[in-house]
C-alpha cells in the first residue's frame, strides 16, 4: 500500500473563521497576501498561526503521509500560505470552479468528486472543516472497501489543533503497510 495522502485545506483549518466581531485569535498573526487574480488596491488580510508551521512541518517531512493541498487557495496555497508558515513545498490539487452557492450542492463537500477521483484507490488523510455526514460515510466505505481513509474535521471558528495532528499521525501508525514503498 503507497503512503496515504494527507489533503490539507485551508480556510477554517489553517486560518479560522473571525468571531462575530471580527477578532481573531491572538495565537494568530496578521498578514495582508495578493491571492491571484486579484486587484493590487484590494489585497486580502490572513491570519496564520505560526505553531503551525512547526507542527505541520514534522509531520510534512516525516515520510509517513505524502501531503497535497485541497483549498480553494488552489497554487497560492503553495505561492502564499505555504512560505508563511515556513512549510516545505508541496503540491496542489487544482480544484474545479463550479458555480455554487453552498459549499455542500449535493450535501456532501463539493471538493469530494474531484478528490474521488483524483486518489483512484490511494488511501489518504483529509483535513477539512466542512463535511457533511455524508463524506463521513463516504469515508467508512472507503474504508471498508479497503482503502483506509480518515476524515479530520476541525472547528472552523478554532481552526487545525494538536490533537488533530496526533490523531493523523496516531491513524497512520496502525495502518498496515504504512512505510511501504
Ligand atoms: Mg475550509
Amino acid at each position: 500500500m503507497p503512503l496515504p495522502y494527507l489533503l490539507l485545506d485551508i480556510d477554517g483549518v489553517l486560518i479560522p473563521f473571525p468571531a462575530a466581531d471580527g477578532s481573531t485569535p491572538p495565537t494568530h498573526i496578521r498578514h495582508t497576501v495578493l491571492p491571484t487574480g486579484r486587484h493590487p488596491d484590494d489585497p486580502v488580510p490572513i491570519w496564520l498561526d505560526p505553531s503551525h508551521g512547526v507542527l505541520l512541518a514534522d509531520l510534512l517531512t516525516s515520510g509517513l503521509v505524502t501531503p497535497v493541498w485541497c483549498t480553494s487557495w488552489r497554487r497560492d496555497a503553495t505561492t502564499i500560505i505555504g512560505p508563511l508558515l515556513g512549510l516545505p513545498d508541496f503540491p496542489y490539487l487544482d480544484l474545479p470552479r463550479p458555480q455554487i452557492t453552498t459549499s455542500h450542492p449535493d450535501g456532501y463537500l463539493w471538493k469530494r468528486d474531484h478528490v474521488e477521483v483524483w486518489l483512484a484507490d490511494a488511501p489518504a488523510v483529509w483535513i477539512d472543516d466542512d463535511f457533511t455526514s455524508l463524506d463521513c460515510a463516504w469515508a467508512a466505505e472507503r474504508t471498508a472497501r479497503g482503502t483506509p481513509t480518515l476524515i479530520v474535521q476541525p472547528d472552523p471558528q478554532l481552526g487545525l489543533q494538536p490533537e488533530h495532528l496526533t490523531e493523523v499521525t496516531k491513524w497512520v501508525a496502525q495502518l498496515p503497510t504504512a512505510r511501504a514503498v
